[in-house]
């Protein structure tokens, strides 16, 4: 049921006393880049997504996934999404893993300025390049690197990418820290790349289709879970942006209070 889009979101505002709107973060973050159009490049949740449904509905056998064996194959970001990138690769039977990551490779560990009780920013070995360690020997990450270009061939499909080195350099009128090209490159050949560089808010036309403003990062505008249209609340992803399950169990329980208020002029949730 596509609300919004099949499901007209005015038929669900007449039927419903309150509507609380968490259809995840999940408009992906693309790279603009020559050669964006190859055959072969995909976002990562479409990657993700083609393998699990095909699983599910045909334990693969209808063909649907978006199969990795036997090819080269490029992650672009690091974070939890590009960690399931590789993982489903190599599970797939990839030939080559490389995973690109922007950001310079943080220590093993804790440095002076990160005591506890802060959030480590230690370097995190997860699945993904776990199991890239047991089956090529490497760890699959390339740091302060990205995306310049992608080659293709006469059909359009994916040859290569041409990646560059990246330097951390600070902006002397914005106080930020940018990474820019070092002018070092390499090509890596590959088949197939998955785009896993973040997420930049929720599907608009869920939100276009109820009315409701959006935050200057893309997602649901709310003052305790209430968005600017009566009776339409948000929560989760849709609300604080791509984050994390504890997030989405906790923004779930704390927006049902909130509509629990709306609805009874109190709660005891
Ligand atoms: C690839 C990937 C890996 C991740 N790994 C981790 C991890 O390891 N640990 C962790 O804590 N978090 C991880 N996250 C983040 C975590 O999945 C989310 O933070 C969490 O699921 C958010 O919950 P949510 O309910 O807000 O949204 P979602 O879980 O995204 O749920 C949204 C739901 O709304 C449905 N929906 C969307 N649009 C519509 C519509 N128009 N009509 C009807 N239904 C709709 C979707 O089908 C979906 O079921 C990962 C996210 C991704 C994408």
């Amino acid at each position: 049921m596509d609300v919004g889009g099949a499901v007209d979101a005015e038929s669900i505002l007449n039927s419903y006393d309150a509507v609380v709107l968490c259809c995840g973060a999940k408009k992906a973050r693309d790279l603009n880049v020559p050669g964006r159009d190859a055959n072969g490049v995909h976002f990562a949740v479409d990657y993700l997504t083609s393998v699990t449904k095909s699983l599910l509905d045909s334990k693969f056998a209808d063909g649907r996934a978006i199969d990795a064996k036997g090819k080269n194959v490029l992650v672009i970001g690091g974070g939890d999404t590009g960690n399931d990138c590789q993982g489903t690769a190599l599970r797939q039977g990839c030939t080559d893993l490389v995973a690109l990551e922007m950001m310079p490779q943080l220590p093993k560990e804790r440095a002076a300025s990160n005591p506890w009780p802060e959030w480590p920013r230690v370097l995190k070995v997860d699945y993904g390049q776990t199991e890239c360690m047991a089956k090529f020997g490497k760890d699959p990450r390339v740091y302060q690197t990205t995306v310049k270009e992608f080659l293709k061939d006469d059909a359009g499909n994916l040859t290569a990418a041409v990646i560059s080195y990246l330097k951390p350099e600070r902006d002397p009128e914005t106080g930020r820290t940018n990474m820019v090209p070092t002018g070092e490159e390499f090509t890596y050949n590959c088949e197939l790349a998955f785009i896993a560089a973040g997420f930049v808010g929720c599907e608009s036309y869920v939100a276009d289709a109820f009315g409701v403003s959006l935050t200057g990062r893309g997602c649901v505008d709310t003052d305790h879970f209430r968005t600017n249209v009566d009776k339409v609340f948000a929560c989760g992803d849709m609300r604080r942006g791509q984050s994390l399950v504890v997030w989405g169990l906790r923004e779930g329980r704390d927006c049902a209070a909130e509509v629990d208020r709306y609805l009874m002029g109190y709660t005891n949730l």
